[in-house]
């Protein structure tokens, strides 16, 4: 049995990384760096990929042989911002309160990283037959920018044979969620006096029209749930939060933009909805265009984050409940997460972690250090795995 390291230890690497604030959207090299240098003595490879920038990056960090088969320990470096006047304790200091560490990323997700990263010594001390991975994503926050980069090296290292993504889940095992697919939709018509509609083309009445499209498929999407969906509601959802558009009630609109997302449960329905709607778009435009050539419909991808599907026989579920000793109850959570985008790149997932999400993104966010002795201890467990 390989015992946990000291949790003062895993308290003093939360400070450090609650220090640099990584708000997502900004640079992060500072903190990937400074990962790296702690990680270096102990690592048989050390990747990072950036953005084009070259301010942000991911790290892929091997412990252990190369060979195919270990198990990724995945986390995002980024954080949500701050407006340090809503916060008891500064943002950007993990500071000790009784039981609890308070500071931005505490909970998500950086008091995961930081057991992580007081396991690694450990690790790298035993004679591990499979390897370690730890990767660490930028802009997981804000349209998960940085995993997408991280995914497509994945194929130059070795393949592991699970993740987990330490989100905080209150130490629950999360095997399912749903997508998250956000896109801003821009509807360009020709203004002119409302008096005189048909000399013009209204973006307002167009995206209205498109919006009712993807309205109209509610009753399609929620008799292709699965009849085993475990989410709730069970089926894909739609929604239109933002409309902007025109000028003036007398005028026709030449502009109109809405902002909506679905939440698909499977990855099918993602395509049906697309499929439906470039059908509908073709329609309108071609109304649209005997008045005004120029007349357009364009969306532009704010994200496209896969959801976890539900699999039974996943190694990943098997992972957590060996470590777990016996049978955990495995749940499905309403978020996304960086789990569904490696799932998609044949990486099994699970999505499991210290904290509680109710605080995550909050002022006053917080870890019980109790929760991260408990992750700790569990994470040890994998030494185990890790040797046979
Ligand atoms: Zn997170």
């Amino acid at each position: 049995m390989v015992a946990p390291p000291p949790i003062d230890g895993v308290l003093a690497l939360l400070d450090e990384l609650v220090a640099f604030d990584s708000v997502a959207l900004t640079p992060n090299v500072d903190l990937i760096d400074h990962v790296v240098a702690y990680l270096r003595p102990h690592c048989t490879d050390i990747a990072l990929t950036h953005d084009e920038t070259g301010t942000k990056a991911n790290l892929f960090a091997t412990i252990g042989p190369a060979v195919d088969g270990g198990i990724m320990l995945a986390g995002h470096s980024d954080v949500v911002p701050v407006d340090p006047a809503d916060w008891a304790t500064p943002p950007f200091t993990a500071t000790r309160v009784g039981d609890r560490v308070y500071g931005r990323g505490t909970a998500d997700m950086k008091g995961f990283v930081a057991c992580v990263l007081a396991l690694v010594p450990r690790f790298a001390a035993l004679d591990l037959v499979r390897p370690v991975h730890v990767a660490l994503t930028f802009d997981e926050e804000d349209g998960f920018h940085g995993a997408p980069i991280l995914i497509d090296s994945l194929g130059d290292h070795p393949r592991p044979a699970s993740a987990i993504v330490g989100e905080p889940t209150g130490l629950q095992v999360v095997g399912a969620h749903k997508g998250c697919y956000e896109y801003t939709t821009t509807v360009t018509g020709m203004n002119g006096h409302s008096s005189r509609p048909t000399e013009a083309v209204s973006a307002v009445h167009h995206a209205t029209r498109w919006i009712g499209g993807l309205l109209g498929l509610a009753g399609e999407l929620a008799d292709r749930a699965p009849a085993d969906s475990r989410f709730e509601p069970p089926y894909t959802t739609t929604n239109v939060g933002v409309v902007g558009g025109g000028l003036a009630r007398c005028t026709v609109a030449a502009d109109c933009a809405f902002e909506w997302e679905m939440r698909p449960v499977q990855g099918t329905d993602a395509g049906f909805v697309k499929e439906r709607m470039a059908a509908v778009e073709a329609d309108l435009l071609a109304e649209m265009r005997t008045v005004h050539p120029g007349a357009a419909i364009e969306t532009e991808v704010v994200c496209e984050i896969d959801g976890l599907e539900w699999d039974e026989g996943s190694p990943a579920i098997a992972l957590m409940r060996s470590l777990l000793d016996g049978d955990p109850p495995t749940g499905v959570v309403a978020y996304g997460t960086e789990a569904g985008l490696y799932q998609a790149a044949g990486i099994p997932s699970v999505v499991w972690g210290p904290g509680d999400i109710a605080v995550a993104h909050r002022p006053d966010e917080f870890v019980e250090v109790a929760d991260l002795e408990a992750c700790l201890e569990v994470l040890t467990r994998l030494a185990g795995v890790l040797r046979d």
